[in-house]
């Protein structure tokens, strides 16, 4: 199950490496231990800006530590990521969710349906044209198949004139983790 999971994160942090330059305005929304931040960071340089959330003060703490010299144009947020509207003014060029708990943390404080899916339309309200989201799902357990169904039945919504949405799964293994990916079209 790690070697799913990997494949996953893995394939969403090519496409920030992809569809990220010096200078833009990202969103990590599940900071984490802040491997992701820190991709972020690098990517966009010092030009650059990220904004990370997370509702756990151990996230902030471990990713404050990872980053080093990267703390200058990266700002950790302490809150939940359904209020990024509060913090964020610009547009966005890259925005990254990986859902679910803190991987050697408290298996309880996980990403839930409600605020996930509000995040993520105001996040899709920041984005600018040609920018993309990653959402990694984990719907091998009940809440995190909540949360994927609530999330995709709305991506599932939105018109393919707005919005380019391509999930990628195994077709062989039932609620094995995926990514879905979301390039904004105009
Ligand atoms: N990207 C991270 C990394 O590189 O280590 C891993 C993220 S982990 C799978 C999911 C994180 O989402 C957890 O740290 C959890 O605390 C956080 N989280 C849960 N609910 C949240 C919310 N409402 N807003 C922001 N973060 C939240």
């Amino acid at each position: 199950s790690q070697i799913k999971k990997y494949l996953i994160t893995e394939l969403a942090r090519n496409c920030a490496r992809e569809n990220t330059m010096l200078g833009d305005s990202v969103l990590d929304a599940t900071m984490g231990n802040g491997n992701d931040t820190l991709l972020l960071a690098e990517l966009v340089g010092k030009e650059g800006k990220v904004y990370a959330f997370d509702v756990q003060e151990a996230a902030v703490k471990n990713t404050k530590q990872l980053l080093g010299n990267c703390l200058v144009t990266t700002e950790l947020i302490l809150d939940s990521h359904d209020k990024i509207d509060e913090y964020i003014e610009e547009e966005l060029s890259f925005a990254m969710y990986n859902l679910g708990y803190l991987p050697g943390g408290d298996k309880k404080i996980a990403t839930e349906k409600n605020s996930s899916l509000e995040s993520i339309k105001k996040c899709l309200g920041l984005l600018k044209t040609g920018g993309m989201v990653t959402i990694c799902l984990y719907p091998g357990h009940e809440a995190g198949m909540a949360e994927a169904v609530a999330i995709e039945s709305y991506l599932g919504e939105t018109s393919n004139k707005d919005y380019f949405v391509l999930k990628t799964a195994n077709i062989n293994v039932k609620g094995s983790p995926y990514l879905i990916m979301i390039k904004k079209l105009r």
